[in-house]
């Protein structure tokens, strides 16, 4: 009988390539053929089995190597030819991700799957900095959206205590007008984190107010991650050092 394919929807994590899980790791060292993001950890390349194919298929803000159509069908192609396939995708695959995608077309063409979470950046570049998601008693909400319109949908701002905003880089004029226009005073705490859990990671904090200007000064690019709320106070506290001169 023919080998049968498999793909594996990975989640590599947010940057830090140990922070992969023990069973993604490990499908990832079986697989045949890997197909990875500009955002997952190159690191984890190397780990690949002797002779595997590695394929970037590019996705990153603003830039695709390959369009969804065409990742979809190579993972399609090379399941059917009885490979197994590693999609690594940064951080979760199902945050703002579109793993669902992927495995919505391999479910429609009988292709077998495994959803591998991985650790989002959305939680993993605050708590680097020390930055708890909750409080007991203090802080129970949190939202993570996105800062980037998609199908000409506006940018959300909800009522609860901790926003995190993922691609808000170049649209952060827009996303601090929505934010205050909920209600926010311009007093309100935020704060980029660009590259977490990576050696060139960094903060930078601010206010509502001066943010714009902040993230100009300090030149923040993508990857980062936008943080509104007070829960940033808690960073300071436990991780001064690594908030100097923000
Ligand atoms: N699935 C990914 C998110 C993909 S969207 C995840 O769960 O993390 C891409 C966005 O993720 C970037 O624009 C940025 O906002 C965020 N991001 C990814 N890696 C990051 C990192 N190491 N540090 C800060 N933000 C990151």
């Amino acid at each position: 009988m023919d080998k049968k394919g498999k793909v594996y929807i990975i989640g590599a994590g947010p940057g830090d390539w140990e922070l992969i899980s023990i069973k993604a790791l490990n499908r990832l060292k079986e697989a045949d053929v890997i197909l990875y993001d500009f955002l997952a950890s190159k690191e984890l390349l190397r780990l690949a089995k002797k002779g595997a194919q590695i394929i970037c298929v590019g996705k990153s803000d603003g830039l695709h190597l390959k369009e969804q159509n065409e990742i979809n069908k190579l993972l399609f192609k090379e399941a059917k030819n009885g490979k197994i396939v590693a999609r690594l995708k940064g951080g979760d695959p199902f945050v703002f991700s579109r793993g669902i995608e992927e495995i919505l077309y391999l479910k429609k063409k009988r292709i077998d799957f495994e959803i591998i979470p991985g650790i989002t950046s959305a939680f993993a570049a605050p708590e680097s900095f020390g930055i708890p998601l909750t409080r007991k008693g203090i802080f129970s909400s949190i939202a993570v959206l996105t800062g980037k319109k998609s199908n000409g949908k506006g940018i959300d701002a909800p009522a609860c205590d901790t926003l995190i905003y993922l691609m808000a880089v170049g649209n952060i004029n827009e996303v601090v007008r929505v934010i205050l226009k909920s209600g926010r005073p311009r007093s309100t705490l935020c704060a980029f984190i660009e590259r977490a859990t990576t050696k060139e990671e960094r903060i930078v904090t601010g206010n509502l107010g001066n943010i714009i200007e902040k993230s100009r000064k300090f030149s923040v690019c993508a990857p980062a991650v936008f943080i509104v709320g007070r829960i940033i106070n808690y960073g300071k506290r436990i991780y001064g050092h690594k908030y100097q001169n923000r």
